[in-house]
């Protein structure tokens, strides 16, 4: 079974001294510590809580790493049918009456 990469969650300047290259911030396992991989120095995995505040000082973490993130809820069953909209409440405009007593009154 091939090893699993950790995924890279963000980029971080390597901490080595003198170093200017930009190192990908990975994560161990199971919520583990952050390490780099530089591409000057390689893995870059000192034990200690002081190179995690460094990377966690420097890094620039890819936002929400869509891991362990739950479904997104399905959208709640609504009405099946959109409600239309009430309509205007005003009246009929009247049609044109011929008016009484015209020309044609005159013909019965
Ligand atoms: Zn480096």
């Amino acid at each position: 079974m091939p090893k699993p990469i950790n995924p890279t969650i963000g980029t971080c300047e390597c901490s080595m001294k003198g170093c200017t290259e930009i190192a990908d911030v990975r994560r161990m396992k199971n919520n583990g510590p952050l390490y780099l991989v530089c591409p000057e120095h390689g893995v870059i995995r000192p034990p200690g809580k002081a190179h995690q505040e460094y990377i966690l000082s420097h890094a620039n973490l890819t936002p929400a790493p869509a891991l362990d993130e739950p479904d997104p809820e399905p959208a709640p069953a609504g009405d099946p049918e959109p409600t239309p909209a009430p309509a205007p409440d005003d009246p009929e405009p009247e049609p044109a009456k011929p008016k009484n007593g015209g020309i044609f009154d005159d013909w019965f």
